[in-house]
């Protein structure tokens, strides 16, 4: 009879037990196993817990007679339980994270299968880096390469439409007046008696005060099936991709989803395929429902940024997670753990913040420009603000969180994944949102009382970082902006006096 073959809560695809490609043998039984231990480590968003579990035993009823579902205190413990006396040989596909790839390395008579739901094999990845590392791995050559090693939009093997990147014309502010984007609303799920039966779960352990929860939770707003994954992919390509490239960097406080796609959960827990997302976006293209802008953004989003990020996150190794290159230490402040809107004056980061509270979701742009630029300018722990994404968002696991936070947000790798750090001053957000009008502090002042955080944080942040940030290509010129400011000592005086209270 064929080995059994363990699915982790994040391979719930079909793909990853398609027996093509090295996968597991077709008739293999399965194994899941539930492990408590996993929620009791961290405060995970409540929410992400639901949706975690509410689609891991949703595939487990899909499954059937063919899934053996072991609920258990550990992975190792379920284990045991699924392998029985005899220790029956398994197979498991290449996990996501490197503690799971640890573990499952150190196991007796489990193989590894090659990684499924990405792009680009590693070892393709590894011949490319050896190729360009000297030069810094930077995104854009990545990205290339993806789209002609995929064939992802090319035509004769030049970029479709001429030119590769599209960025200039997606960086648009909202439309002016308007609180909503007018288009058609994402895909939102159903729930049934799994979802049920999960939340009476969730409420029985808290209640027990096994585990501990933030956030809200309810009504699940994310896909736990294939099926729902699906009915959401062909929504936003459908309706809503051909409006994504415009507004893509936008904000606005009623509409936290503007035009953007909500798969990065279903992508994430493995019940979409990057590559059939990308496809179906660039059919759209060529059958003409969509503009090449929005489309090419999407594909970037996927095979350029999430790819990026899936190699890095193997390439750079274990000890890029405690990196600090600026030196950061602060603890995170206690509004900002519990997800207390209600404490934060500036306008921008209590939306966004009440927005994490109430979905575990917000866009890239809340995530880099108000979540993580506050972290940066107030010079939080990286590893502590990394675990803090981690746990608040329905689409955080390991792999992904790591690149994003210590590199891309926190800038805390030096510069290897981006050539500056992401900040900016409150300029920045109220050209790209509707979130300072009414706001108590004032985008363009410095000091005083109506002085926006953004605004003296960012340079603070600069001034701090004088020596690193004026050496810079990318920034150099932002530095010599401080010597221009005649209130430079009054500033940072502000900024030292707020910085334990809630901005
Ligand atoms: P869309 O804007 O519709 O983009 C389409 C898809 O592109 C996403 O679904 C996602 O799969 C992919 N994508 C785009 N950018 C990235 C990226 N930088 N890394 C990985 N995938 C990307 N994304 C996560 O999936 N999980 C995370 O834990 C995560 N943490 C982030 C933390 C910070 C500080 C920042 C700046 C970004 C983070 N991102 C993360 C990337 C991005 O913000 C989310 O993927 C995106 O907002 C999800 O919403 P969406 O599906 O509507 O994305």
């Amino acid at each position: 009879t064929a080995r059994p073959h363990w699915l982790f809560g994040d391979q719930l695809g079909p793909h990853f037990l398609d027996p093509r490609h090295g996968g597991p043998d077709p008739q293999a039984p399965v194994v899941m196993i539930e492990a408590r231990s996993v929620l009791r480590r961290r405060r995970f968003h409540r929410a992400k817990a639901h949706l975690v579990l509410s689609a891991m035993r949703h595939r487990a009823a899909e499954l059937g007679d063919r899934v053996r579902y072991v609920r258990a205190e550990t992975y190792t413990e379920g284990l045991e339980r699924a392998r029985g006396r005899r220790r029956d040989a398994l197979t498991v596909c290449h996990p996501t994270s490197r503690a799971a790839l640890e573990f499952v390395r150190t196991l007796d008579g489990v193989e590894v299968l090659a990684a499924k739901g990405f792009l680009v094999p590693h070892e393709e990845f590894a011949r490319w880096a050896g190729r360009h590392g000297g030069r810094g791995l930077r995104q854009e050559g990545f990205y290339r390469w993806v789209r002609e090693l995929r064939g992802l939009l090319m035509d004769d093997g030049e970029p479709a439409g001429g030119r590769w990147n599209l960025d200039r014309d997606n960086r648009e502010p909202p439309p002016r007046g308007a609180t909503t984007l007018d288009i058609e609303d994402p895909w939102r799920p159903s729930e049934d008696a799994i979802d049920d039966e999960v939340r009476h779960d969730l409420d029985r352990w808290e209640r027990a005060g096994e585990v501990s929860f933030v956030g809200r939770d309810g009504p699940r707003l994310f896909p736990a099936t294939r099926r729902e994954a699906l009915a959401a992919l062909r929504r936003f390509i459908a309706h809503r991709l051909a409006d994504f490239g415009r507004y893509e960097d936008a904000m606005l406080a009623a509409d936290p989803v503007l035009s953007h796609s909500l798969l990065s959960a279903p992508l994430n827990l493995g019940l979409l395929d990057p590559a059939e997302c990308v496809r179906r976006a660039e059919r759209a293209w060529r059958e003409g429902a969509a503009p090449l802008n929005s489309v090419e953004g999407f594909v970037r989003q996927i095979a350029g940024w999430r790819e990026y990020v899936w190699q890095l996150y193997w390439h750079f190794g274990e000890d890029y997670r405690s990196r600090n290159a600026l030196e950061h230490h602060a603890p995170l402040p206690d509004w900002f753990l519990d997800l207390d809107a209600e404490a934060v004056t500036a306008r921008c980061l209590s939306t966004v913040l009440a927005q994490v509270r109430d979905t575990g979701w917000t866009h890239h742009i809340p995530r880099l420009m108000v979540l993580g630029s506050r972290a940066l300018q107030d010079g939080w722990d990286p590893a502590a603000v990394t675990d803090w994404f981690h746990r608040c968002f329905v689409d955080g696991y390991d792999w992904v969180m790591l690149p994003n936070v210590v590199g891309m947000s926190q800038y805390a790798d030096g510069g290897l994944m981006t050539s500056k750090p992401y900040t900016s001053g409150g300029a920045y957000i109220n050209k790209m949102s509707d979130l300072c009008g009414p706001c108590a502090y004032r985008p363009a002042e410095r000091t005083g009382e109506r002085a926006c955080p953004y605004t003296t944080g960012y340079w603070a942040f600069l001034h701090r970082n004088r020596a690193r940030l004026g050496g810079n290509p990318r920034t150099a010129q932002a530095v010599r902006g401080l010597d221009r400011l005649t209130d430079l000592p009054d500033l940072l005086a502000h900024a030292d006096r707020r910085k334990d209270a809630a901005p």
